[in-house]
């Protein structure tokens, strides 16, 4: 083809992290395995800080240094999500247009009560599935301390489709995977887009953001499975483009216990003091 271009576009990954904490072994194999995924290609770090009451500078320190130790690099400057505001606001803007938003004043507690039935008290990416009871609020309605909800029924309605599907990407080839509207509704149902006090959620930041960051192929836990069927609607309703996803397995510890931040014995900061080596955490898990 003239110019050698190719319609392969090239790999773009991410490694998102929120710092909240350290980072620990499964954050580690995340982030090699999304460069390991561009190469070739592009391997890039976003700083997911929205939630200003858990972020720290100083763990956001921690990221650049202990990645950089770990031996990864990355464009900057770095995307923080903090800084994009203004493109979450317009991507609401643009759902509201749609008509596929309303406002929510639920508290939990609201929430638990309209659920007392118990096979009602299903658990989604969002926690409880939330049953609706504001979904028919205007917009024009929304006080200050609501959280903006997806009309998940209105978006299929409005995209005119009965079923999102996304394609996984491993070793062994591409897999597709279908959620139809009834299960998107039994399993997902309306998550809010729009938190108190946050301005947005993670799963409409995420979707703005990877399509900013030309991200086509998502490299992230098997944890977030589930959250893609919304990021995958929210492509579609923001006519973004739709990337590959590839969701690895998650780094457990002897117990089986996945690791969380507050692991601090297992932090890459304790590995390194205790005289771990990169090539030593690279090889552990897998990834050389
Ligand atoms: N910020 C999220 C986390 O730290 C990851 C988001 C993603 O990879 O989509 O768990």
């Amino acid at each position: 083809m003239a110019g050698g271009i190719t319609d392969q576009a090239p790999v773009r990954t991410r490694f998102a992290p929120s710092p909240t904490g350290l980072l620990h072994l499964g954050h580690a194999f995340s982030a090699l395995t999304a460069q390991h995924l561009a190469t070739p290609g592009q391997f890039l770090l976003r700083i997911e800080d929205i939630d200003r009451t858990r972020c720290r500078p100083e763990y956001e320190t921690a990221i650049y240094d202990d990645l950089h130790w770990l031996g990864l690099d990355w464009p900057v400057p770095v995307m923080r999500q903090s800084d994009r505001m203004g493109a979450y606001r317009d991507a609401l803007e643009q759902l509201e247009k749609l008509g596929v938003l309303y406002p929510c004043r639920c508290r939990r507690g609201d929430i638990r009560a309209a659920l007392s039935a118990p096979q009602e008290g299903v658990e989604g990416p969002d926690g409880l599935i939330y049953p609706g009871t504001c979904r028919n609020r205007p917009m024009s309605a929304a006080g200050p301390d609501d959280v903006i909800r997806l009309n998940s029924a209105a978006a299929f309605d409005n995209l005119g489709i009965d079923e999102v599907s996304f394609t996984e990407t491993s070793g062994s080839g591409n897999t597709p995977n279908t959620l139809t509207q009834k299960q998107f509704m039994n399993s997902v149902g309306d998550v809010a887009l729009a938190r108190r006090g946050m301005g947005t959620s993670y799963h409409l930041a995420v979707a703005v953001d990877d399509a900013a960051q030309d991200i086509t192929k998502v490299v992230r836990g098997k944890d977030l499975f589930d959250s893609t069927w919304i990021h995958v609607l929210l492509q579609k309703l923001l006519k973004l483009p739709a990337p590959l996803y590839h969701h690895h397995d998650l780094i457990r510890d002897d117990s089986g216990k996945r690791l969380a931040k507050r692991d601090d014995a297992r932090s890459l900061r304790q590995l390194r003091d205790a005289g771990a080596s990169a090539d030593g955490i690279r090889h552990s898990l897998g990834i050389s």
